[in-house]
């Protein structure tokens, strides 16, 4: 009981130092951070420290990224309720449970089996929206249920993203780091069928890799 009111002010001190403070004005969004218990996806040991300004590691060379750059990589996407969303990289599957409460449905894929598992454990301990995860290789996206109104890239990609940008819905977008370019945010669109792209914020992310396991 104690502790699930230091993770409450631990969420609510996130939101206002880390997010609404900065650039992160949509309500949808900060209601959904304040709502998904993020330290249940982080090792127990990490406690209310979750809610801190950075990433942490989940294992196997993964981290959890920073709430703001989650926050503002989902901003961008202007995510409606109707909207079904693609997650490349479920990693520990908080960002996962946010996209939930935003969006109509969320597939969410994950090259390894082992995080897959843990953050669908941690995900059917709380209250989500619809989610469908997957163990494959997110460069192939998930064609069975394309096309997507948004999708978002949380592991930074060295090319263009040919298949995933298919797989994308016309008047769609698609938020990924990327390593071509520089280091940077990168935000494509569709209309008629054709892709723009335009440059954000710098970033740094762990890199997308190829295959499974
Ligand atoms: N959004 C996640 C971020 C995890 S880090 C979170 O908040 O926890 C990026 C994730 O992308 C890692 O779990 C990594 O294993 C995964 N990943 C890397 N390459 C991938 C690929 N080709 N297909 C699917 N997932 C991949």
């Amino acid at each position: 009981m104690e502790k699930g009111l230091d993770y409450r002010i631990a969420r609510r001190r996130m939101v206002e130092e880390q997010l609404s403070s900065r650039d992160i004005q949509d309500k949808r969004i900060l209601k959904a951070f304040l709502e998904v218990p993020r330290h249940i996806f982080v090792d127990p040991a990490i406690g209310a420290r979750a809610y801190d300004d950075c990433s942490f590691p989940i294992g196997l060379s993964q981290t959890i990224s920073q709430p703001y750059i989650q926050a503002l990589m989902m901003q961008y996407l202007m995510i409606r309720p109707e909207d079904r969303v693609l997650e490349v990289g479920t990693g520990s599957g908080y960002q996962t449970a946010i996209l939930s409460l935003l969006a109509r449905e969320v597939y969410s894929v994950e090259r390894l089996p082992q995080l897959s598992k843990k953050a669908g454990d941690a995900l059917s301990k709380i209250k989500t929206g619809r989610i469908r995860l997957k163990v494959t290789d997110g460069f192939n996206g998930w064609g069975f249920y394309a096309p997507f109104d948004k999708i978002i890239v949380s592991a930074t990609i060295p090319e263009n993203p040919e298949v995933l940008l298919d797989q994308l819905a016309e008047k769609g977008l698609l938020i990924a780091p990327v390593s071509f370019d520089g280091e940077c945010l990168m935000l494509f669109s569709k209309n008629d069928g054709v892709i723009n792209r335009q440059r954000l914020s710098e970033c740094a992310f762990v890199p997308l890799l190829k295959g499974v396991g």
